[in-house]
């Protein structure tokens, strides 16, 4: 490690959060990871590992205070009880033994809790219908002072549970739309006309007495933070910046630290596809200069040049990261230590928000061993060293292939990369051409530069490999990453079976546009029964090439899944934006030569469609005919081991391929638990005594 001044020196100062000091300017502020209270072990060797990484405070996701905010089926922290308590005691300890602070994040969930679990009413400023992602049938009661003087008490008893669970800083959740407060000191869910409604000094009153029992009960054992939206993006019908301000100026010196996020989640962790690195430095500049306390901030900061300017401008003390302590929990270490030729950059996909919104644990496009460190014992950047001397050749430089070779290579094997184009990256080099998902093509940059580094492992491009080129060479371990192609015969979701298609049609799929086709008239209708991005980014593509687009689909909304990716709203506006028609709740059930034949997915109606050209986004074919001729060589003994990877095995999202390949490399040499048995560790429910 240098001793050198360094730029970044800035970033690694000491910052006194109240009665405890940050050792550096590096906070994971609190994020789901839809591990929660179900999967503690889970979550505490996760944050070890990024306590490990260097950052100086290390929160858990929103931990519910009470039964009355409980956001099933949504799985977050609980400290609704001393019960409680040891899982929350385990993921400090595990953050200490990191080296870090352990910060917990505490949430009265208010107007967000439809309590499905506890059954209980939820409480909210005023009588509205809760305000969830799942639109539940429920209403909540309007708080009256009994209820606030309840909700002041939970508050206090989740903070000395807090305390004795081990925490250094407590963060007071008024974020989001999903932190209590926030409905209280927004003008859209606050009706109410008594002393807690109104005016924004009455509006913030709530937040002002919790504060102020915060630091008493806390009484100088730990840090206080307070996380508040600082404009909801709606103008005057939610919370301005001229309320912030306000509060700020008010509540300014009484927490600790400010932890300033900008609107909804969706606003908050937008993806790469709809805004760049450090959005919201808008939002959150000058802020800081109504407070003396300091205050941290997101933007889904990567580059270090970035963070200094950040503190170097004023704008923020601290860097808070969530997403790029996911993709890349070493990200401090690898600044202060200068390896910035190491850092796995986050690509702003959200796959890790689809863990909160899928309810399983998360996982990273990036960083395969996300989720993984208690389950598999996988490590970000440590792996065990080889079991033997063996060669190994991976066949295909996708995603897969590419963490197969980086991660082998780190386990020590000599490894052969081929590849049979002249480009590495496989559908990441050619997705990330297509509009807005540039920032993808990180996935290849970062184990580009990693392999490029080892002399273990060799690269061969337009090497397209056979069955005969590999027996000649004599390789004895083979992984088939070879990927997978889209089908063009309407095959995926809806129809299960081939859908007639007139040979006179123009029929295009996703890899026909991307290796350049263009459909040969104007009108194009795009058949999506894939649901995830591909369907609207070549939408998008098209139309603003100038095609009349017709985006077709039997989901409710267009490219439905990214609903857990929170993007399926802004890619609906973006889409209409460029003037493309939605046919929802419609299926094509053939193609003909100038048109193709829909029904709706309710009723079967039947109706037509004028097409000059018809894209498929259905489903993929796996690549396995290499895969297939070598299992007779295995058979044979020609080859001793042979195993498809990726989407050559079965074709799923980038994320999925690259933690295939991250398993093909931990697993090899490795004795394995015979598959009758659940292959990861798990934690089970403690039963209780009686039943
Ligand atoms: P995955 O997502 O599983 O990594 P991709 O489709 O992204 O799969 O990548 C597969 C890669 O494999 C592509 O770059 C493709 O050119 C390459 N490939 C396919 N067949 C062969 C082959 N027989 N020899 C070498 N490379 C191949
Ligand atoms: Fe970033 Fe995507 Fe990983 Fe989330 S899943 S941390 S957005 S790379």
């Amino acid at each position: 490690m240098s001793t050198q001044p360094s730029p970044y020196d800035i970033l690694f100062e000491p910052v006194r959060i109240g009665p405890v000091t940050a050792k550096n300017r590096f906070i994971q502020v609190p994020h789901c990871n839809g591990m929660g209270y179900r999967d503690p072990s889970a979550q505490a060797a996760m944050r070890r590992v990024k306590a490990e990484g260097g950052w100086a405070v290390v929160f858990t996701e929103q931990v519910e205070i009470h039964a009355t905010s409980d956001i099933a089926p949504f799985i977050e922290g609980r400290i609704w009880e001393d019960q409680d308590v040891p899982a929350l005691a385990r993921i400090a300890d595990a953050i200490h033994e990191g080296g870090a602070l352990a910060g917990i994040e505490l949430v009265h969930s208010g107007l967000n809790a439809p309590n499905l679990y506890s059954r209980e009413t939820p409480l909210s400023p005023s009588p509205l219908p809760v305000a969830t992602y799942t639109a539940d049938p429920v209403q909540a009661r309007a708080m009256t002072k009994a209820d606030i003087a309840d909700l002041r008490r939970w508050h206090r008893n989740a903070v000395r549970r807090s305390l004795q669970a081990g925490y250094d800083v407590i963060d007071i959740y008024s974020g989001h739309a999903f932190g209590g407060f926030h409905h209280f000191l927004s003008p859209r869910y606050n009706l109410r006309t008594d002393e807690y409604g109104g005016s924004i000094r009455n509006r913030m009153r709530l937040l002002r007495e919790v504060l102020e029992e915060t630091m008493e009960e806390v009484d100088g054992r730990a840090g206080v933070a307070c996380r508040i939206t600082v404009d909801e993006m709606i103008g005057d019908a939610g919370i301005t910046r001229a309320d912030i301000e306000e509060v700020i100026g008010e509540l300014g010196e009484i927490p600790d630290l400010w932890d300033l996020v900008v609107g909804s989640w969706e606003d908050d962790s937008n993806t790469s596809r709809f805004g760049p690195e450090g959005e919201s430095e808008q939002y959150v500049a000058g802020l800081k200069a109504l407070t003396s306390k300091p205050v941290v901030g997101v933007g889904r900061f990567t580059s270090p040049d970035f963070m200094v300017h950040q503190v170097k401008a004023g704008i923020l003390d601290f860097i808070g990261a969530a997403r790029p302590s996911i993709a890349d929990p070493f990200l401090p270490n690898k600044i202060r230590e200068g390896r910035l030729e190491t850092i796995r950059e986050c690509i702003g996909c959200n796959i890790c928000v689809s863990g909160d919104f899928t309810m399983s644990p998360i996982r990273c496009t990036q960083n395969p061993s996300m989720g993984e460190e208690f389950r598999r014992g996988w490590h970000p950047e440590r792996i065990k060293v080889r079991g033997s001397d063996s060669r190994i050749l991976v066949v295909g430089s996708g995603p897969a292939g590419l963490e197969a070779a980086r991660a082998l290579g780190v386990r020590g094997y000599d490894v052969v990369l081929a590849e049979a184009g002249r480009e590495l990256g496989g559908r990441v080099a050619k997705e990330a051409r297509l509009p807005g998902l540039s920032a993808w093509i990180r996935v290849l940059d970062y184990r580009a530069q990693a392999i490029g580094d080892m002399k273990n492992v060799e690269v061969y491009r337009e090497s397209p490999m056979n069955r005969e080129d590999i027996l000649e060479f004599g390789f004895e371990h083979v992984a088939v990453a070879t990927g997978a192609t889209w089908r063009r015969d309407g095959v995926a979701r809806w129809h299960t079976h081939p859908i007639p298609v007139d040979p006179a049609a123009d029929v295009l799929t996703p890899d026909d546009l991307i290796a350049g086709r263009r459909p040969r008239g104007n009108r194009v209708v795009l058949f999506d029964d894939d649901h995830y991005y591909m369907g609207g980014v070549l939408a998008e593509l098209l139309a603003k090439e100038g095609h009349e687009v017709h985006l077709v689909t039997p989901e409710a909304r267009a490219s439905a899944w990214t609903y857990n990716t929170m993007e399926v709203a802004k890619i609906a506006r973006r889409l209409l934006n460029n003037g493309v028609h939605l046919h929802l709740n419609t299926t094509v059930n053939a193609v003909r030569a100038d048109s193709v034949e829909t029904a709706n997915a309710y009723n079967g109606a039947a109706d037509s469609l004028a097409a000059d050209s018809v894209v498929l986004v259905t489903a993929r074919l796996p690549e396995e005919s290499l895969f297939q001729d070598l299992t007779g060589a295995l058979e044979l003994g020609q080859i001793k081991t042979l195993r498809a990877i990726g989407d050559a095995y079965a074709p799923s999202t980038i994320a999925a391929a690259v933690w295939s390949g991250r398993r093909y490399a931990e697993e090899f040499d490795t004795e394995l638990a015979p598959n009758d048995d659940v292959q990861f560790r798990r934690e089970v429910t403690r039963l209780a005594e009686t039943y």
